[in-house]
């Protein structure tokens, strides 16, 4: 348990009941960077590592009534969100990081999980990125969403690098597309793309083959909002949080 005094680190998201994905993966990854990790909870999923049988979506009351019960507490230092199923719910959640004095969230765009099971209703997606990007402090598509956000295919580092130029030209401030789905790529290597205001950082890693990982998105993510609430400059906090997540996946790999 980390001490009171660690920095809060806060998710919104979606609730996995088999702990995979969502906001348990992203509590358990705030806490193992020694940040002090809570929840608002958008959705009540239905899933575990090989279905997704449904959801039951929360209103932003409920959303903003949890919110509050953690933000009247404590200062919060770091923010992601993740699943973000539904208009009403993007809508109230960009207003709270229009409105108050809250540290500009790390955005994963999630659309689907592995499992197939749709995380924002389709209508929604356009209305998630008007509304999200801009108050993003990073936002975090994996190639599949950064081709659904961008209209465009990406097979290759040159079109990745594009893709986030165009997520940029969309209000984001800053973009990293992940790469371990691209599916041209040299087998042996992964690579992600970060965009922060125009600088390019390109991250490479050996690939490590383990399919039974789940919520790798979500882990990422959080720890890159932990790292950001602790102080790391982003390009610190994700190449940490690419070694956490690799780290993970060296564990499954070896198990
Ligand atoms: N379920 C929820 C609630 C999520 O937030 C996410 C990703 O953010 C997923 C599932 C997707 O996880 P995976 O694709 O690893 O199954």
């Amino acid at each position: 348990m980390p001490a009171k005094t660690a920095p809060l680190c806060v998710t919104i998201g979606g609730f996995d009941p088999s702990g995979g994905a969502g906001v348990l993966a992203d509590v358990r990854t705030f806490e193992a960077f020694g940040c002090r990790g809570a929840a608002a909870i958008t959705s009540l999923t239905f899933q575990n590592s090989w279905t997704f049988s449904g959801a039951e979506h929360v209103n932003a009351t409920t959303l903003v009534a949890q919110f509050s019960s953690i933000s009247d507490e404590d200062r919060i230092f770091g923010a992601k969100t993740g699943m973000l199923p539904t208009r009403e719910i993007v809508e109230e959640v960009a207003l709270l990081f229009h409105n108050t004095r809250l540290p500009a969230p790390v955005v994963d765009p999630v659309i689907e999980s592995s499992t197939g099971g749709l995380l924002i209703d389709d209508s929604t997606i356009d209305v998630m990125l008007d509304e999200m990007l801009p108050v993003a402090r990073l936002v975090t598509p994996n190639v599949m969403e950064a081709q659904r956000i961008t209209n465009s295919s990406i097979v290759d580092e040159a079109t990745m690098i594009a893709a986030t130029e165009k997520i940029r030209k969309l209000g984001a401030c800053a973009v990293l597309i992940k790469g371990g789905h691209l599916p041209q790529t040299d087998s042996r290597e992964v690579i992600d793309v970060l965009n922060d205001a125009g600088t390019i950082t390109v991250f490479r890693d050996d690939r490590i083959y383990c399919s039974n990982v789940r919520g790798t998105g979500c882990m990422l993510s959080a720890a890159i909002a932990a790292g950001l609430a602790k102080g790391t400059n982003l390009v610190d906090a994700v190449s940490d949080a690419r070694a956490f997540v690799l780290e993970k996946l060296r564990q499954c790999a070896s198990a």
